[in-house]
């Protein structure tokens, strides 16, 4: 089943009626994006960056449209949120209706019916069908630091590890788990204590097998931290800022099976790789792994700010009334939203249609990496798929083309993200929505700027 047609996007397909075209009228930017640009560089921090120089006004289907009209093909779904795709008609009509209703309660003092949904939705959806339980933020991040206070209070334990290549947010927790310093880190700290590193099974660069890998970290972590003083291991089962790293079959298993013999709680990040991504609901059942704990935002809502944190209600329910919450996790409209956004997934063949649009990428960046030495690798699972790019004589990652070709790329009309610790990969994680035909157009002319870089 599929849920795009031909060439206008128009409802239930996912968005607002746009022309699924990609279609610059100026250089990019444009003279209003230009104007935008310039107010943004006066008025908004320095910190706070952007890839594509263009002001959106409206998205859907496939495309971004800008204030002077050109229509961008998005390969990107702003980092992988508008998998469901961009103003899904069903999100704004929950959204509409719940606006008009009441916007903010606040569920830590009149609870409301739309939050405990989503709870049950999360509950139901997420790996394992053993008794779960589900508490809401407002980003990735904050998930990732409810999860990690969870994990602390259910066992006692102080002791975090993260793995290379991971990335888990900006808050100060969070950058301590996240692995590369530029520019997520550098002159931030100092940043929280007791996190530590293990190596990431990266099967391109270290050969090893699963288990292999998994020896390799495991061996770290009973030397250098120790069992006892170990709270939790999150790992992303697909790390998405390090690069679309796949582990070897068997990594994540084993050192799943190593926490559940440890008491330690094994939480898996899936706020990038979540909600149909990857072909499945979520990457861990790829594997067929349960985590203790999983975090998710990102696709969760159709792009309203939600976050989640889910998992064994034993260990959910660890903490005392009141220290967990904030202001406006599960904010009421961002809940409808993703309680259509989830019925979308549930209901719609989503799952499917990733699993299309992966055969699309995989075998249109393969054909690329066959005839051209500088495309290393090729990896990824179901809609979010990479290439690495190497210097062919070497083997050394290649940044600097990986910049070319995506600048190049974005100039054409095509919004693709780079990632990877080493800066040497383009990323793609289309929204859903997007039209066979436009997919394959922007990977033309990612082909082609490669060609020319
Ligand atoms: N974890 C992962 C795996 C992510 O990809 C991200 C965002 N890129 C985060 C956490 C942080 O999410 P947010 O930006 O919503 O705080």
């Amino acid at each position: 089943m599929s849920i795009v047609d031909g060439t206008l996007h128009t409802a239930p397909l996912g968005g607002p009626a746009l022309p699924q075209e990609r279609r610059l009228v100026t250089p990019l930017p444009g003279p209003r994006s230009q104007e935008l640009l310039a107010r943004k560089a006066a008025a908004v921090a320095a910190g706070v960056g952007h890839t594509v120089p263009v002001a959106a006004v409206a998205a859907g289907g496939g495309v971004v449209v800008d204030a002077d009209g050109n229509s961008l093909i998005d390969l990107g779904a702003g980092i992988a949120v508008t998998t469901v795709g961009n103003a899904h008609p069903r999100v704004v009509e929950a959204v509409q209706a719940q606006v008009a209703q009441f916007t903010h309660t606040c569920f830590m003092i009149s609870p409301y019916e739309s939050y405990v949904a989503v709870a049950e939705a999360l509950n139901r959806v997420t790996p394992g069908d053993h008794e779960k339980k589900s508490a809401l933020f407002n980003s990735g991040a904050e998930a990732v630091e409810n999860a990690v206070k969870i994990a602390r209070k259910h066992t006692g334990k102080q002791a975090v590890v993260a793995f290379d290549h991971g990335y888990h947010g900006r808050t100060n927790l969070t950058m301590a788990l996240t692995a590369k310093s530029m520019p997520y880190k550098s002159g931030f700290g100092p940043f929280a204590p007791e996190i530590y590193r293990a190596p990431l099974s990266y099967p391109y660069r270290d050969g090893l097998s699963g288990p292999e890998a998994a020896r390799r970290s495991i061996s770290l972590i009973e030397k250098q931290i120790g069992a006892d003083n170990l709270a939790a291991v999150i790992i992303e089962p697909i790390p998405g800022e390090g690069g679309f790293i796949v582990p070897a079959e068997g990594f994540l298993p084993a050192i799943m099976d190593w926490c559940r013999a440890n008491d330690v709680v094994f939480i898996a990040d899936e706020v990038q790789t979540g909600f149909g991504r990857t072909g499945a609901m979520f990457a861990s059942e790829h594997e067929g792994i349960v985590p203790d704990l999983i975090t998710t935002a990102k696709g969760i809502a159709g792009g309203l700010p939600l976050a989640a944190v889910t998992g064994r209600a034993d260990i959910m329910d660890a903490s005392h009334a009141g220290g967990l919450g904030g202001t406006y996790g599960g904010n009421p409209i961002a809940c409808a939203a993703a309680v259509a956004t989830i019925d979308a997934f549930e209901n719609d063949g989503l799952i499917e249609r990733a699993q299309e649009v992966g055969a699309i990428l995989t075998e249109r960046l393969r054909a690329l990496q066959a005839s051209d030495p500088r495309v290393g690798d090729v990896r990824g699972r179901g809609a979010m798929v990479a290439a690495e790019f190497v210097d062919p004589a070497t083997g050394e990652p290649d940044a600097a083309l990986t910049a070319k070709v995506a600048k190049a790329a974005i100039a054409e009309g095509v919004i693709v993200l780079t990632c990877g610790t080493y800066g040497n990969v383009i990323r793609f994680l289309p929204p859903l929505s997007i039209p066979d035909a436009l997919l394959r157009e922007g990977l033309d002319i990612v082909a082609e700027a490669l060609a020319n870089a």
